[in-house]
């Protein structure tokens, strides 16, 4: 029997657990610790526990697919591709779009969006951040100039005091949430901020119960009462900030006093001023936070208030303090800064500058559309409404049938396109709408890398053969840029060459090879070859600003974009479990994770459950003004009265038959946080 442990990273969420894959036989049949993580330590949660069973599912892609007369047909590479670049070639520039995956490595990720942008020639690209931490992005980087978590995993074990607004991390992080829990065992405070009574609210010293929706109002609340009490960062504020004086003349408006503010909220005065009170005498406050904060259409706004908060506190540049967006799946940071977006190429460097744009040129050999494209709402939007205009997506690895707000809308924009190249590693629910289905290996296949939410590019590595004839994803795109002519642009024998071409063009990298980040990788920045990387961002500067630094601003409260109403009274919000990731795709396959969590769910106050006669387990029919969805009930006493809660992940009663689609006016972030729904219970 040939046994053998191949270290890598867990395929799941954003912290960015490293385990070992138990191999045997070539074959990949468990996980084990990894000790010498710096991140995890050696533990994992439940799906880094199971990371294994999705591998070898049966129904795994094993050959190309071609639609034929509505029906799906095995096809050889040859011919897929053949057909693929034939299609391709008929659709110009900004006829076509990309979605690029974040969770597939950075080499698959900064394959695809060089091929969208120098093959298909279109401005179109972008992926599944847009959907959770796009306004983190965008946010952080207006204040910061840089749109990632400033501090790292390990130091959240550090602080004196953790604000913790809109992350259920226990659930959503777990393995984040331990060193939170570190630092409560060596007495730091504990304050969360969630309209519901999460495992992770559970854990908290302090517990505010805000209504969905009212971040900007509870957080100028709070950052008024600490001005009022003269316990802002003076020194702070007036070395590395600038718009001081225009930003407390909004805060301190009578609207945002505590009595108002607690209305808006529902929050007792008595709490908000004990969460500014713990955060005064704490030597250091971390922020962090999550979808709760992101996923509104006052996203990016609410980021740049818990920036702010953190920067009226001084709370900013040291171990234990910072801004931390914990990010969602595995890679969804990597994506980012392999320039997986419409407006930015790798390292963020902007396709409007001219130098930018001709620096990509110039190593890449082939001219580009120097303009900002379609995010994935436009590009939904425009193929539903407009379907004349956009006319074929190369997907990989996202499923947005599942994934994205208002179902109905993304059915109609799914069937209108024209030509659909699906690149997966099962026939997820939105690869039965392609006309190409491409199949590719998992992260227990291949060589590669991810970078976690606190900028770590860590490894992957190959621990068996995928199955049938799957191929690495950035080979595939490799393959199809050559039948397109251009193969002498894709000329990579490894993931470690595309590796190192991407660092080359990416300044966070340039100092980055797989030797180097083989033992525990690399935190970007991490600019030359001997640069240690980089665990705290900003402590003497924010060299991201043009003077140094960090920008305050008036930000007002503005409530969500669908209001309740007597026909739909309560608010939805929409979340994680610990068991499950985004649609299920991979979780779903797992038979442990499945075992202990099978299906879905509607969490609904106890009195408002009383009020309707609704009990536990009841099938009810929750509806909004976009569609409706029958889910077993679970009453409860921890969610706010007023609000339901719904996880994201199951097909059969999927959330998002009724979320809404409006989305933050800059980073595109739909409103998954806040829509206005009615329940009736089902008839048996
Ligand atoms: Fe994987 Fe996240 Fe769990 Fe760590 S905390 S094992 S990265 S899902």
């Amino acid at each position: 029997m040939d046994f053998k442990y191949v270290p890598t990273t867990c395929p799941y969420c954003g912290t960015g657990c490293s385990f070992n894959l138990v191999v045997v036989d070539g074959k990949v049949v468990g996980t084990a610790p990894f000790q010498r993580s710096p991140v995890n330590e050696g533990r994992v949660c439940p799906k880094g526990s199971y990371a294994h069973e999705f591998v070898n599912a049966p129904d795994r892609l094993k050959t190309p697919m071609i639609k034929k007369d509505g029906k799906f047909v095995e096809a050889s590479w040859d011919e897929a591709l053949d057909l693929v670049a034939e299609k391709f070639a008929q659709y110009k520039g900004e006829q076509s779009s990309v979605i690029c995956c974040a969770r597939a490595s950075n080499e698959d990720n900064y394959a695809l969006q060089k091929f969208g942008r120098c093959v298909m020639q279109t401005p179109n690209i972008d992926h599944c951040a847009r959907l959770c931490h796009a306004s983190t992005v965008a946010g952080l980087a207006q204040i910061f100039g840089s749109g990632a978590m400033t501090n790292s995993v390990s130091d959240l074990a550090d602080t004196n005091c953790a604000f913790i607004i809109g992350s259920n991390n226990f659930e959503a992080h777990p393995l984040a949430g331990r060193r939170l829990m570190q630092a409560k065992k060596k007495g730091a405070k504990i304050i969360v901020c969630d309209p519901r009574r999460t495992p992770t609210a559970k854990q908290a010293h302090l517990h505010i119960q805000h209504y969905s929706g009212t971040d900007i109002a509870l957080l100028n609340g709070m950052m008024q009462y600490i001005i009022q009490n003269g316990w802002e960062n003076k020194d702070f504020i007036e070395k590395r900030t600038v718009g001081y004086e225009e930003f407390k003349k909004n805060v301190m408006q009578e609207k945002y006093s505590l009595e108002n503010v607690s209305k808006i909220t529902g929050v007792p005065v008595d709490d908000i001023k004990t969460a500014c009170q713990w955060i005064h005498e704490a030597e250091k406050t971390t922020a962090v936070y999550t979808l709760g904060i992101t996923q509104h259409t006052v996203g990016v706004d609410n980021v740049r208030s818990v920036g702010f908060l953190q920067m009226l506190t001084g709370n900013m540049g040291k171990p234990g303090t910072g801004v931390n967006p914990l990010r969602g799946q595995n890679n969804v940071q990597g994506a980012c800064d392999m320039g997986a977006l419409p407006n930015v190429f790798p390292g963020y460097q902007k396709v409007t500058d001219e130098a930018a744009v001709k620096k990509f040129e110039d190593a890449w050999g082939c001219k580009m559309p120097a303009k900002i494209g379609l995010t994935i709402p436009e590009m939904l939007d425009t193929f539903a409404d407009e379907p004349e205009k956009l006319k074929c997506l190369y997907l990989m690895g996202e499923n947005p049938i599942i994934s994205d707000p208002d179902i109905a809308h993304v059915d109609k924009a799914l069937k209108n396109i024209e030509f659909l190249v699906v690149q997966d590693i099962f026939l997820t629910e939105t690869a039965e709408y392609a006309d190409v289905v491409l199949p590719a290996v998992c992260y227990a296949e291949k060589d590669g890398t991810q970078t976690n939410t606190e900028r770590r590019v860590q490894r992957w590595r190959k621990a068996q053969d995928g199955p049938g004839e799957s191929k690495y994803d950035w080979q595939i795109i490799a393959e199809l840029a050559a039948k397109m002519g251009m193969g002498d642009k894709f000329p990579w024998a490894n993931a470690s060459e595309v590796f190192d071409e991407m660092a080359a063009l990416t300044p966070q990298y340039c100092g980055m090879n797989y030797e180097r980040i083989e033992k525990e990788g690399l935190q970007w920045p991490c600019p030359t070859c001997d640069h240690p990387g980089t665990k705290v961002l900003h402590c003497e500067t924010f060299a991201g600003m043009p003077d140094g630094k960090s920008v305050f601003a008036p930000i007002e409260h503005r409530p969500p974009a669908e209001q309740t109403d007597a026909d739909y009274p309560f608010i939805l919000t929409t979340g994680a479990t610990i068991w499950h990731w985004p649609s299920g795709t991979m979780t779903r396959r797992s038979e442990s994770l499945n075992r202990d969590c099978p299906t879905g769910w509607i969490e609904i106050n106890e009195e408002d459950a009383a009020e309707m006669g609704i009990e536990t387990g009841d099938i009810v029919t929750a509806y909004s003004r976009r569609g409706e969805v029958d889910v077993p009930a679970r009453k409860t006493p921890d969610i706010k009265k007023g609000v339901m809660f719904m996880p994201f992940h199951f097909w059969e009663c999927r959330a998002n038959w009724i979320t809404n689609t409006p989305y933050d006016p800059v980073s595109k972030t739909p409103e998954y946080k806040a829509c206005a729904i009615n329940v009736k219970k089902k008839e048996a």
